[in-house]
Formats: structure tokens, C-alpha cells, sequence
């Protein structure tokens, strides 16, 4: 037989598999899979153990465990919100199925006397263990079910595609696979386990498998494919480094004089820290080459200064510079602070954001073809198409991570005509990990702001139960009533705007009524710009106590005066996000304060995330711990536009991998250029365009 006739499964189109028609085509294409081999690189993400049976007493919270008994009980209770709770109880103890979501058929059948057997995590809840939605199946004493003898692998699914339907169709595909339709394509000294032996254990993991390796990502054959797909990672951010450095940049000498003037009017002097990143900055846009640097500094360390002496430059050289926010609160805020600075020297501030009136639209939009505008902060409206500069030269980015790829590079390609593209500099508050950021931002430069300006007071956190909520507003009153100011945040699990509008607002109201003779304002997304700008003034001008907000006050802004924050129901938001919010208060002098006030049951893990904001103020330190609870797309925000997600390699994990992928990677582009291509493909597939310029 002619090895060579086989195609390989690449090129085998996922319909090839029976069972798989057009509708299965269309929903697996949401997962990125398209061909046969792209599903074969469709890895679990991990693996339940359910080949053993728990007893209830020997459950421990926050443990995934199959359990299984006679239900005793079974009732609908109307606590917070309506549930179906049934008491399971095997002989060794009890425990409390939840369930909010449930049908009448399951209610009827979840009834005193079945046999359940469930899989799920237990909780310690209001009725001691608990565990919530778990999956389970009936049984009876006759007919014992039979326990899986492999570990059963969790594979990311999305809408309309279940674990099972997956696990078949990688059933009916592993005995096809062998090393001539999966080929090797690192050189032979990184390969000492074959691919497709790898890839067909980590589908189905024998018995005797090495169960705690595997759980951890550290099985030899987890390892072998965590470096190649690493590799193929690095090997794009390469390609698209190169890209970029081989294209023209305007030159933009620094201008001592109007560096001084600047600085010489403000009220403060640059930290150490600031003049050191100021300096790299400057640096690197005085090259024909653009910049592309990251600069990171803690909530509060002072970036938007940063970010003035660049622009200023810039302008000094005859170009225009665009400032991007992520929030319409922001970009108001950075709009006032910079017309502030900036119009004493004589420098034109624009602005575009998507709400204004078209009458303002039009003259700005107009200002800015024309180049009258030098400066022009905006929100994402700064990168539409009808927005056209005269000649963009420097392109800032403030707090990254809420922006994806895409916009950057949308407003990247902005400046592309005549002299190349723009310098960009972005900046954020959420330090990232170094692994993480030598692997994710291979294509930028990365300075940090270590320093923080002098005269803060760190915040003191605590974590409270919602239960002592009344305790915690009699604190605020008191606080307020000694002239500091207070942020109260509400948070919401739906990502719906509306709704997270309307809760704060019974909380405000709420808050009112028990904080009587306290003004308490109101500001969320659902306002008009002008409002937001009216309640954010009030604020600022202390005329506002108590202000509620909903998440929308996260990033950047700056209210000196305040010093406490309450943050209800911290546990629904990543610990990044959390120090953001922390980071609006401690700008002051006074000592400040933070009240994490969580609601009731809090997992084991919640919990865990939550202590380490109280056992720390530093962002470098919270992102490191969110990197190890949480993994590297939540960390950089990226998990919702798909990049920088990883099948089954780990930054952190597999950072002692770094270095060999690294000279691997060089030596590959040196080598074996022809092999670049085929590795991006077969582990980035569709996602790599994101990484496009
Ligand atoms: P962030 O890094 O979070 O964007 P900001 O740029 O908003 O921080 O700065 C936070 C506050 O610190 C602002 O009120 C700003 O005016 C002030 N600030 C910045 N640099 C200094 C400095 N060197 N000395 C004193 N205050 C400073
Ligand atoms: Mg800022």
C-alpha cells in the first residue's frame, strides 16, 4: 500500500464522518472545526473521574465527585429564588440536591425512594453539603449502572452540540488515525512521543492512566503537545512582529522645549518611574520603525501622564495623535484632563464619542480630516470608517484589555497611507504576568511603571457576608457624614446592560431612603453622556456622597476624595477587574477602605479568589493568582474574541517550556521555513487571522 495516497486529515472534510450532515457541519464550524483533523485537535479541556463511587461522608467542599443514594426527601422551597431541593442519602450521610432550572417531569421524577446516582462538585450551602445542577441518572437496586473504566474527557462544546455527541464522533474518528494522515512536523530531537499515539490517549485515557498527571496537564503526552501548540503560537507572533517591523514609521524627534513647558505646569513632579518610561517612549517613536509598546503600571501609578509627554511629541512633529478609552466616562474624563493641559500650549483637543449629536459629530469628524484636531480622544467611535485623520502619528490605547485585536489593529490600519502606520502605544493596569506577556505580546515592547506617585495610603480590604449588610451602611453613614465620599458597585451576573441599570437602581433608592440627609447619585450605561458627565461632576465636586455605580466606573476613573468602596457580590467578577474597581479609591491621603460584600453560599474556590484580595494591594501579585485560578483568557480579557486561547497548554504550567519553544522557533524559521505554515494551521486554524495586520 502507497503511503503517500493518503490524504491527510487536513483535507478530509468533517462531513466524511457519518451522522455528521450540514446542520452538525454549520454548529461544529462554530467551534472551528471543519476538517477531520480539526476535530482530532479538539482536545478535552479536562477529565472526570467517574470511575469510582464517593461516599456522602467522605465528601469533601469544592470536590467533583460521583455520589449516589436514595433521595428522602424532595420539596420546592421559595427562599432568594425558587428551587427543587431533594435530600440524597446513601449511609454514610446526606446531602442537598439544588436545582433553579427545573421542569415538571423532573420534579416528578426526583421523588422519595428513587435511586440517583449524580455527578457534580459539592458545596457547603445553607443546608451543610450541596451540590447544585448536578447530572444524574436513575437506577435501581437490580440493575446496578456500570461505572466508565477510562477517564471521561470534557470537551469545550457550544450551543446545541452535547459532551456525548462529541465523544462519539471522536470515537468513530481515532481508529482512522495514524502517522501518515497526522504527520510529525517538528524537527525529529522535539518529538520523542508520536503525535498521533498522543493524540488518541488524550482522547481516551486508558485505565491504568496516569490520573493525577493528566488532571494537572503534566502527562508526558499533554507536555508533548502543550509544547507544540505553544510553538505554533509563538511562531504566528512572529510572523506578525516581522510584519510590522518591516514597514515605515514617521520619525518624531523629541522636542525638548515643549516637554518643559509641559511639565513645568503641572502641579506635581513625574515620579522616577514615569520619566523612565517617558524616556523609552521617546526613544522608540524617534525610529522610522513603528512602536509598538505595552506599558503597564497599577491602578493609580500615574499612566495618562505618560501618555501626555508622548502625545505631546508627537504634536510638536506636526501630527495628529488619537486617544482611544475604553468607556465614555473615561474618554470624558481624559478629554478634560487633556484640554486642560494641552490648550495652555496652544494644541486643538477633539473629541468623538458614539452618542454625541450629529451637528457635533460632523465638526469633529470635519476637525479631524482637516487636521485642525492635534489631539482627539474618543471611545471605539475613533475607529469607524467614516473617521478619517489628515496625518496620524502616534495611536494611544488606554486600559488594553478591554479592547480586542481587532480594534487595535482596526485603528492601526487608520494611519496607513504616505508614510506608513502609526507609532501605538498601549497602556494598562493589568499587569500581566512576565510568562504570559513574553508568549501573548510577542509583538510588542513592554515598560512598567513600578512606582506609585508619592503620599497614598494603601486600602485596607475586608470581606463581609450580605447577611451584615446593615452594618456596612452604617459605616458608609458615618464615613460620609465625616465629608469623605463613598462608591457603592452593584454587580450582575446576566451581561445585560438594562438590567444591571435597574438593580442599581433599586439600590440607590434603597440606599437613599436609609441614608436620609445624604445626597446618593446614581450612574450607570444606560445614562446619556451629559448625564454621566453632570452625576460625575456632582461626584467629584463632593456635592454626591454616595455614589452607586455599576461596573461602568471600573477603569480609570479618578475621584481623589473618595475612600471607601463597596463592591456587592464580588464573587461574580475576576480578581483584575476587582483591583481596577479597589484602584478608584486610596488616591487620596486618607486611609481607605474596600468591603468585598458577598453573597451567600460562596464556593470554596470564590473564596479562595476573594482572600487574595485582602492578602494583597499589588496588581502584579492579583494577576498572578488569577492567572493560576482562572487561565490566561480571562487574565487578558481576550476569552470572549477567541485569541490567545489555548487547547491544552498552560502559561503558567508550562513556563519551564518557554525557552526550548523559543530557540525552536527560531531554529524552524531559520531551517524550515515550509513547516511554519502547516504547524499555525493545524493549531490555530480560523483564530490566527485575528492576529492579521
Ligand atoms: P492611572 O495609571 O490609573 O491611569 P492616573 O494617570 O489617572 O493613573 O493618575 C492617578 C492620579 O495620580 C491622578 O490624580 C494624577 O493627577 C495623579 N498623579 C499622576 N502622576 C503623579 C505624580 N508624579 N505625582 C503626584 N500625583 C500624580
Ligand atoms: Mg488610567
Amino acid at each position: 500500500m502507497s503511503e503517500k495516497a493518503l490524504p491527510s486529515l487536513a483535507q478530509i472534510d468533517i462531513t466524511a464522518l457519518k451522522g455528521v450532515g450540514k446542520q452538525l457541519a454549520e454548529k461544529l464550524a462554530r467551534l472551528h472545526i471543519y476538517t477531520l483533523q480539526d476535530l482530532l485537535f479538539h482536545l478535552p479541556s479536562r477529565y472526570l473521574d467517574r470511575t469510582k463511587i464517593t461516599p456522602i461522608g467522605a465528601l469533601q467542599p469544592g470536590q467533583n465527585a460521583v455520589i449516589q443514594g436514595i433521595i428522602k426527601a424532595s420539596d420546592v422551597v421559595y427562599g432568594r429564588r425558587r428551587s427543587l431541593m431533594c435530600r440524597l442519602q446513601d449511609g454514610t450521610g446526606t446531602l442537598t440536591l439544588r436545582f433553579y432550572h427545573f421542569s415538571g417531569s423532573q420534579k416528578a421524577k426526583l421523588t422519595p425512594g428513587s435511586h440517583v446516582r449524580c455527578y457534580g462538585e459539592a458545596r457547603r450551602g445553607s443546608s451543610g453539603l450541596e451540590m447544585y445542577h448536578p447530572e444524574y441518572e436513575f437506577y435501581d437496586e437490580q440493575s446496578q449502572l456500570v461505572l466508565p473504566d477510562s477517564l471521561t474527557p470534557v470537551y469545550p462544546v457550544g450551543e446545541g452540540i452535547t459532551q456525548s455527541r462529541l465523544r462519539g464522533l471522536i470515537s468513530q474518528l481515532l481508529p482512522q488515525v495514524n502517522k501518515q494522515n497526522v504527520p510529525e512536523l517538528l524537527p525529529s530531537s522535539n518529538a520523542d512521543i508520536s503525535l498521533a499515539e498522543a493524540l488518541q490517549y488524550l482522547h481516551q485515557p486508558p485505565v491504568d492512566a496516569a490520573v493525577d498527571l493528566l488532571m494537572d496537564g503534566l502527562h508526558p503526552y499533554q507536555q508533548r503537545l502543550a509544547f507544540e501548540e505553544l510553538l505554533a503560537h509563538n511562531l504566528s507572533l512572529l510572523r506578525v512582529r516581522d510584519k510590522i517591523q518591516s514597514s515605515q514609521a514617521p520619525r518624531l524627534p523629541d522636542n525638548e522645549l515643549s516637554h518643559e513647558r509641559f511639565l513645568s505646569s503641572l502641579s506635581f513632579k513625574p515620579t522616577g518611574a514615569q520619566e523612565r518610561v517617558i524616556q523609552e517612549i521617546s526613544h522608540d517613536i524617534n525610529k522610522p520603525v513603528p512602536m509598538l509598546r505595552l506599558v503597564q503600571g497599577d491602578v493609580g501609578s500615574g499612566k495618562t501622564l505618560v501618555a501626555a509627554a508622548a502625545a505631546l511629541q508627537a504634536i510638536a512633529n506636526g501630527y495628529q495623535v488619537a486617544l482611544m478609552a475604553p468607556t465614555e466616562i473615561l474618554a470624558e474624563q481624559h478629554r478634560q484632563n487633556f484640554s486642560h493641559w494641552f490648550e495652555p500650549l496652544g494644541v486643538t483637543v477633539g473629541h468623538l464619542n458614539g452618542k454625541q449629536k450629529a451637528s457635533t459629530r460632523k465638526e469633529q469628524l470635519a476637525a479631524t480630516v482637516s487636521g485642525e484636531n492635534q489631539l482627539i480622544v474618543g471611545t471605539h467611535a475613533l475607529f469607524q470608517n467614516e473617521v478619517e485623520f489628515a496625518d496620524l502619528g502616534l495611536v494611544i490605547i488606554d486600559e488594553q484589555h478591554r479592547f480586542g485585536v481587532h480594534q487595535r489593529m482596526a485603528l492601526r490600519a487608520k494611519g496607513q497611507h504616505g508614510i506608513g502606520r502609526p507609532h501605538q502605544l498601549v497602556m494598562t493596569a493589568t499587569p500581566i504576568p512576565r510568562t504570559l506577556a513574553m508568549s501573548a505580546y510577542a509583538d510588542l515592547d513592554i515598560s512598567v511603571i513600578d512606582e506609585l506617585p508619592p503620599g497614598r495610603s494603601p486600602v485596607s480590604t475586608a470581606l463581609v457576608a450580605n447577611e451584615r449588610r446593615q452594618q456596612v451602611i452604617d459605616r458608609v453613614k458615618s464615613a460620609c457624614s465625616e465629608g469623605r465620599q463613598a462608591y457603592w458597585v452593584c454587580t450582575l451576573i446576566e451581561e445585560s446592560e438594562a438590567l444591571e441599570a435597574q438593580a442599581a437602581e433599586v439600590t440607590a433608592n434603597d440606599l437613599q431612603q436609609q441614608l436620609s440627609g445624604l445626597a446618593v447619585g446614581l450612574i450607570h450605561g444606560r445614562l446619556k453622556p451629559s448625564e454621566k458627565e453632570t452625576v460625575m461632576a456632582q461626584f467629584k465636586a463632593g456635592e454626591i456622597k454616595v455614589l452607586v455605580a455599576t461596573t461602568v466606573i471600573e477603569v480609570g476613573v479618578d475621584v481623589p476624595n473618595a475612600s471607601l468602596m463597596i463592591i456587592e457580590n464580588p464573587e461574580r467578577l475576576g480578581l483584575a477587574q476587582l483591583h481596577q474597581l479597589r484602584g478608584r479609591v486610596g488616591r487620596g491621603s486618607t486611609a481607605s477602605h474596600c468591603v468585598l460584600l458577598y453573597g451567600q453560599p460562596l464556593s470554596e474556590y470564590g473564596r479562595a479568589r476573594l482572600s487574595a484580595m485582602r492578602e494583597t494591594n499589588d496588581g502584579f501579585k492579583i494577576a498572578e493568582r488569577d492567572l493560576e485560578l482562572r487561565g490566561p483568557g480571562e487574565v487578558l480579557g481576550t476569552k470572549q474574541t477567541g485569541e490567545m486561547q489555548f487547547k491544552l497548554a498552560d502559561l503558567q504550567r508550562d513556563a519551564n517550556l518557554i525557552k526550548r519553544i523559543r530557540d525552536t522557533a527560531r531554529a524552524i524559521s531559520a531551517e524550515h521555513p515550509e513547516l511554519i505554515d502547516p504547524i499555525i494551521q493545524r493549531w490555530l486554524g480560523q483564530v490566527e487571522e485575528y492576529a492579521q495586520v
